[in-house]
């Protein structure tokens, strides 16, 4: 699962990320809204947990003002308040993100490692991608970016960068998760090549966590 913001705004209604984050990166109020969510995400997985779905990945995506901020104490203190387990929390980070103070955020990285916590690669391949980096970042998971996934079946060129991401990940010894998976034309294409997680409007839209939880909890779960 990944934990995505939205804003219930009394006038606007329902805003999703693009209309007001650039905002809160420019404020700084990434940085507490970043820690809320971090914290959001843990005690939902401690929903879980009573629900008995506490084996389940829950990833939060985090910005470079937080790793500037104390990210790596926020979450180590969510840790432990929360007691998550190893391999419960996902960290997704993009390449702009690493590239914005990488020997800082290597080193963090390494320590949110050591603590059990999961560490993905976000958008991958739109940003700043540097290989000499990826080599050396504590790595569990690559996302494959939505732009590449969509004309899987039809471009010969996303097909080619697709399969080149997937291979280099395997042989990194990374898993890959493909993102914006809305057809069956790109689950095959995928699962046929090797990429081991799928995520997108064909699985799920994203939801409210009390329909999510009603969704594990029908007869047959998940
Ligand atoms: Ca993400
Ligand atoms: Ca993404």
């Amino acid at each position: 699962m990944e934990a995505l913001l939205r804003w219930q705004h009394p006038e606007r209604g329902l805003l999703t990320p693009d209309a007001f984050i650039a905002v809160c990166e420019d404020s700084g109020l990434i940085v507490p809204i970043g820690r809320w969510v971090l914290r959001e995400a843990a005690r939902h997985h401690r929903i879980l947990v009573a629900h008995g779905w506490g084996h389940l990945r829950i990833a939060v995506n985090v910005s470079a003002a937080q790793f500037q901020q104390g990210l790596v104490d926020d979450v180590l203190s969510v840790l432990r308040d929360f007691e998550l387990p190893a391999g419960i929390l996902e960290l997704e980070l993009t390449e702009s993100v690493v590239m914005a103070s990488p020997d800082n955020v290597i080193r963090d990285m390494a320590t949110l490692r050591d603590a059990g916590v999961c560490i993905a690669i976000d958008d991958f391949g739109t940003g700043y991608s540097s290989l000499a980096y990826l080599k050396r970042l504590p790595l569990h998971r690559v996302k494959l970016d939505r732009s590449f996934v969509q004309d899987l079946g039809r471009d010969p060129d996303d097909e080619a960068i697709c399969d080149a991401i997937i291979r280099m990940a395997q042989r990194l010894g990374l898993c890959t998760t493909a993102e914006g998976v809305e057809t069956d034309v790109q689950w095959n294409w995928l699962a046929a090549h090797g990429c081991e997680e799928l995520q997108g409007y064909l699985f799920a839209r994203p939801a409210p966590f009390e329909d999510v939880l009603a969704l594990l909890d029908r007869p047959g779960g998940a």
